[in-house]
């Protein structure tokens, strides 16, 4: 693009873009990697709002794509440039502008890390609950775009549930405020709802104001494990309707227990079909009164060990294997394809069942974790080589796993976003009328289509 470096240079000054071939190298993908695409012409990294605004309107002046971007540890190819353009990077947009203590808010900008951030709240005594498993480098604005979540979400929900307000530029420029740092808000059309998940699609999102909550003063953990899938998806189905709610739960296949058993004594029978992780909280004495009564509830329903782990740094080994499984597993083969479909809690075993049967018909070796409390699975298929033939075969298990999640009443993902991977399957979840009408909330955003062009929407409708 002729003249690019000089404008940009002009607009933000010589330290706040790059159009350097090797520093552009890494904003061509997002953590999945193999699934590379499009080259930027630059990438700006505003140092705040005014910076965006500037570039944005000089963006849509040109015709030039933009794509914004945090961390780039999305799993759905959401923040890759396809139609090249600008990246817009918020790395340096990290300021935790207020933690209002007599509000329960915060304010932050879009590229705060989410780890850094809940460190600062819980050094005050609050607690900022979304917990996807890579807070230690996925942003707020990341989360905010992809309505991220964690294990957390069945108890306290995900990002979703704790933005009250955003700031947001549009593609023309113009800078607008959503929201309120009101718990209750009912005049308008609710716009930073709308915000949160459009993966970049209708705007650069550059502050938010977040729900904060008192900090439970205690936790516990559990174990449990079960002889087939079908007895834990059980187990969490009725204690949950029974009143128990773990503030974490999280379902695994046996295989991984060969993780926990590297960290953990005394081993753990690597024996059955799944293994429930669970996390309970409030008072010391509350959260260990819930953790035995899930267990006992576990033992009288089949499970083969079950242990409970009040002591906070032995509990803690527990949650940091859960939280590296994934890159564990990408560590260990040459590619793993994993995707995030949601179903209903009670309709897990079926689902377990028909993803495994996947497999087996297919020949793909496949894993499935998932954060059970709230129905998200994360079947993956790992692949010890790569070749185009084996790629086409796991692509084609992935849509019918998809579609088998879909059939059971689930969507097609519940937290990764669409993205690239998943736009072919849009129109399966939403149906037509609903994705015509987005479009023309997209066409009132960014009459232009510069904002993340070819991602959410179906092959033939991208733009
Ligand atoms: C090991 C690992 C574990 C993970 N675990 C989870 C999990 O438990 N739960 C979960 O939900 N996700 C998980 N993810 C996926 C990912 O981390 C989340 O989607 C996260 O929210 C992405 O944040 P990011 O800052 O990296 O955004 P990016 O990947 O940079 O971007 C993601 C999308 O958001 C858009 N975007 C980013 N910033 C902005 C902004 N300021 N304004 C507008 N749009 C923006 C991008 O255009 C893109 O469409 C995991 C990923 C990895 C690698």
């Amino acid at each position: 693009m002729k003249g690019l470096a000089k404008d940009l240079a002009h607009l933000v000054g010589p330290e706040g873009f790059s159009t350097d071939p090797e520093d552009l190298l890494v904003y061509r993908h997002d953590a999945i990697a193999y699934f590379a695409q499009g080259e930027p012409a630059a990438v700006v990294l505003p140092k705040d709002t005014v910076h965006a605004a500037k570039v944005m309107a000089y963006a849509s002046q040109n015709g030039i794509p933009l794509t914004p971007r945090g961390a780039g540890s999305g799993l759905s190819g959401g923040c890759t440039p396809v139609r090249g353009g600008i990246v817009l990077d918020t790395k340096r947009m990290k300021g935790i502008l207020e933690i209002n203590r007599g509000n329960l808010t915060a304010r932050v900008e879009a590229g705060v890390v989410l780890a850094a951030f809940q460190q600062a709240v819980e050094a005050q005594g609050f607690f900022y609950p979304p917990d996807p498993q890579s807070k230690s480098v996925c942003t707020l604005g990341g989360n905010v775009a992809t309505r991220a979540g964690g294990p957390r979400a069945v108890k306290y929900g995900t990002t979703v549930n704790y933005v009250l307000g955003l700031e947001a530029v549009l593609p023309d420029g113009e800078v607008i405020r959503t929201g309120s740092s009101c718990v209750k808000h009912s005049a308008g059309y609710d716009l930073t709802h709308l915000l949160t998940g459009s993966e970049g699609t209708l705007a650069l999102i550059t502050q938010a104001t977040v729900r904060l909550l008192p900090k439970p003063p205690a936790t516990c953990t559990a174990l449990a494990v079960c002889p087939t899938m079908e007895m834990a998806a059980r187990i969490v189905s009725e204690t949950i309707a029974g009143g128990v709610v773990p503030s974490m739960l999280e379902l695994l296949t046996t295989a991984s227990l060969a993780v926990f058993n590297r960290f953990v004594t005394p081993p753990l029978p690597e024996e059955g079909e799944a293994c429930l992780l669970m996390e309970f909280d409030g008072t010391a004495q509350e959260a260990l009164r819930q953790a035995q009564e899930m267990a006992g509830a576990c033992r009288d329903m089949g499970a083969i060990d079950v242990r409970v782990v009040p002591q906070a740094d032995e509990a803690a080994v527990y949650w940091m294997v859960r939280s590296r499984l994934y890159p564990l597993v990408v560590s260990r083969f040459k590619r793993v394809v994993t995707e995030d479909v949601t179903v209903p809690r009670d309709r897990i075993p079926e689902f377990a069942a028909k993803v495994m049967g996947i497999a087996q018909e297919m020949g793909l070796s496949m894993g499935l974790t998932g954060h059970a409390g709230d129905g998200n699975m994360h079947p993956t298929i790992r692949m010890d080589e790569v070749t185009d033939a084996l790629q086409a075969r796991a692509d084609q298990a992935m849509a019918r796993v998809i579609k088998a999640g879909l059939a059971l009443g689930g969507v097609i993902s519940g937290e990764h976003g669409v993205g690239l991977h998943k736009a072919e399957f849009l129109e399966l979840e939403l149906g037509r009328e609903q994705i015509a009408l987005m479009r023309r909330i997209k066409k009132a955003f960014d009459p232009k289509g510069i904002m993340n062009p070819g991602k959410i929407w179906p092959p033939e409708l991208a733009s």
